[in-house]
């Protein structure tokens, strides 16, 4: 157990997601101002201790559909981008108040799918972060849900606090929600269900524990923990999932009064970027490899545009690409040094020959291998 809270004690940065459910009372829609005062408590020590903390922050839907006087139960997508809009300026509003009153700055941050999918917007993304981090404020980010459609958003903010934590290279992640941790079974349904304190690897079997446990406001549930739990690891992250029913949380898991699920993170020598390729959700168009670029790549080397067939798809420069091979395998992902029309152009032909056919000298590879991520 000591070994275990050592995960959290001994990170330098620390993202800490807060669950609809925990913040915002379900029967009126009032922000559980005693609770949030208490997490500011243990935020305010971590930061004397010299760590770092970003907060991911759900609760906008769920405050701000009282307000408008939505309907209990799901929402059209209109009604609940209606109600974030109306949320999140609470929410912001409360956090700064609250942790005001501990000294702490507070900075909000709205994110969309795309500030961690593409690369332009996820180093502009990052280096905010780490300006407000090293200026002493607690970032506090939700997704911009008023903008995000079905097709372009987290949906859930367990997955948005593993790609800010992957994001940032932080090295531990702690989900607060309303179960303690991970078990076998759904433990509201089983008496007999185990509760897992450590997890070193995501098999098929602790993916299929995922199951049950839904809560009534977030859009979350045990799975989309381990989705959360699969991209942190793979970043060097370690991630707890921890009761946020009690007060003062953090400082209950430091004090060893309060249990939770250690999933431990993945000794990867992958730079930053490698993991963020490979967890990257969408890629914007495909490659298709010849044989000898097959092996080249298998071999560690780059993509270059002779050993490409196909282009399809419509990209940017710097958008990720699925690389496929010539008899359809998904081989991985990279980020594409140019955009699909002048890859077309370039495919086929020698590295040598990009200056003069496209009239500028890009990079000789269409996919450098440090932008690539193999399967
Ligand atoms: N972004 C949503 C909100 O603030 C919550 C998403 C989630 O429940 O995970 O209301």
């Amino acid at each position: 157990m000591a070994a275990l809270i050592n995960r959290l004690t001994d990170a330098k940065r620390v993202v800490i997601k807060i669950g609809s459910a925990l913040l915002v009372d379900g029967t009126n829609g009032k922000l559980r101002k005693e609770w949030l005062t208490a997490l500011a408590e243990d935020i305010a020590r971590m930061r004397v201790r010299g760590q770092e903390v970003l907060v991911v922050s759900s609760g906008s839907i769920a405050m701000g559909r009282v307000i408008l006087g939505l309907p209990a139960g799901r929402l059209k997508l209109e009604e609940s981008q209606a109600a974030a809009a109306t949320g999140q300026v609470l929410l912001a509003h409360a956090y700064q108040e609250i942790l005001g009153t501990v000294n702490l700055k507070v900075a909000q941050i709205l994110l969309t799918l795309g500030d961690t999918e593409e690369r332009r917007r996820y180093l502009n993304a990052r280096s905010t972060l780490s300006t407000l981090l090293s200026l002493g404020a607690v970032p506090v980010i939700n997704e911009n849900d008023t903008v995000a459609t079905s097709e372009i958003r987290y949906g859930d903010n367990d997955r948005l606090a593993a790609r800010v934590a992957q994001m940032i290279g932080a090295d531990c992640l702690v989900l607060l929600s309303d179960v303690d941790g991970l078990y076998d079974k759904d433990p509201t349904r089983n008496e007999d269900a185990t509760f897992l304190a450590e997890v070193t690897e995501l098999t098929d079997e602790i993916m299929a524990m995922g199951g049950g446990v839904q809560t009534a406001y977030g859009s979350g549930g045990m799975i989309t923990k381990l989705k959360a739990a699969q991209i942190a690891m793979e970043s060097g992250c370690n991630m707890l999932i921890a009761s946020g029913k009690i007060m003062n949380p953090l400082g209950a898991i430091e004090a060893g009064e309060a249990r939770f699920s250690c999933f431990v993170a993945k000794d990867t020598p992958r730079n930053a970027r490698k993991k963020w390729i490979a967890g990257s959700l969408s890629s914007a168009g495909t490659l298709t490899l010849d044989a000898g670029a097959e092996k080249a790549l298998r071999n560690g080397n780059s993509l270059l545009p002779a050993g490409v067939t196909k282009v399809e798809g419509n990209f940017d420069r710097g958008d990720l690409v699925t690389l496929l091979s010539s008899d359809g395998r998904d081989l991985g992902r990279g980020l594409s040094a140019y955009s699909s029309e002048d890859a077309l152009r370039i495919i086929g032909h020698k590295s040598g020959e990009i200056a003069e056919i496209l009239g500028y000298s890009g990079r000789d590879a269409i996919v450098h291998r440090d932008e690539m991520a193999l399967n």
